[in-house]
């Protein structure tokens, strides 16, 4: 059985610990992506205030350049999770932005078109939420391409999102949206835009021999699909939660649950520090006799397998 590689944090599912064998035996090809809000910044009543946990731009510094892809797969806007995160100077880093619709790379942003739907739920929500009486605190967080109607600052927010669920609902289906229920948090977005897409779609880019994908919500989950689709198709993979008490299904789907954003960074500095001392082997001389451009037997058997580089 494929143990956890040592100085990582042990994961639940043999699949995870696969995945977690792979990154380490391959990091050059591995795509090590994570959530912003809840994983990477613990949350706060005020969005705009999330700022990371201590050491994780440098964390993900650690990680570029030692692994073939580092990511961040957000709900919230590129640019701002670039702003708020500091991370502009972690180098090679990918942001996807609103769920994939964006992205952003060495200071470059670029974006889908925007739905109309998404002007439709601009202009109704206002007067949906006074129609509704959306208690006190019930706030509207315009992401540009989706709508999000956060509860936490009420004073009963599991409340408030029943009473809002339905009447959101409604204005989504009228405007050709779905909605995609968060923490303490309802968000209109557009069909088909979800963080799975967009760890697939990078993925086969990056043309990743493994995959690693770190979150904390409801909107998560679609990456650990995507996470078991692709090992379902050769390639590697564990998905881990930034554990929350209000969502015990994320830690439940995933294979490897730590503990929180404190939890991610060590587990993110722990596969920088790995990936580093592997490069450190394979590149001095007599070490292991190859580089790390030279694929393994095992990898070239599995594209073989696969189709995938
Ligand atoms: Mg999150």
């Amino acid at each position: 059985m494929t143990q956890t590689p040592a100085g990582l944090p042990p994961a639940r599912t043999p699949d995870g610990r696969a995945g977690l064998a792979a990154i380490a035996a391959g990091p050059s090809r591995a795509l090590i992506a994570t959530d912003y809000d809840g994983t990477l910044a613990p949350i706060v009543a005020d969005p705009a205030a999330a700022v990371p946990a201590p050491g994780a731009a440098d964390a993900l510094a650690g990680l570029a350049g030692r692994v073939g892809t580092v990511a961040i797969i957000t709900g919230r806007a590129a640019a701002d999770a670039v702003a708020l995160g500091g991370l502009a100077s972690v180098p090679g880093l990918i942001v996807l932005g609103h769920y994939g619709a964006q992205r952003w790379h060495a200071g470059v942003l670029s974006e889908h078109a925007i739905p109309p739907g998404v002007q439709v739920v601009r202009d109704e929500l206002p007067g949906l939420l006074a129609a509704a009486e959306a208690p006190a605190g019930t706030a509207i967080e315009d992401k540009g391409t989706a709508l999000a109607v956060h509860t936490r600052r009420t004073a009963d927010p599991a409340g408030a999102l029943a009473l809002l669920r339905g009447p959101l609902g409604r204005l989504a289906a009228k405007a050709g949206m779905t909605v995609e229920p968060g923490r303490m948090v309802l968000e209109l977005r557009p069909p088909g835009m979800d963080k799975g897409a967009a760890l697939r779609a990078l993925a086969a880019e990056r043309a990743a021999g493994s995959v690693l994908f770190c979150g904390d919500d409801l909107g998560d989950l679609a990456a650990f699909t995507a996470i078991r689709e692709l090992r379902a198709e050769g390639v590697p993979g564990c998905a881990v939660a930034s554990k929350s008490a209000e969502t015990p299904s994320v830690a439940e789907a995933a294979d490897l649950v730590v503990d929180g954003p404190a939890g991610i960074v060590r587990l993110l500095s722990s596969l920088a520090a790995r990936a580093l001392r592997r490069a450190a082997r394979v590149t001095q001389p007599g070490g292991q006799g190859r580089t790390r451009s030279s694929p393994r037997p095992a990898r070239r058997r599995r594209q073989a397998c696969t189709g995938r580089r």
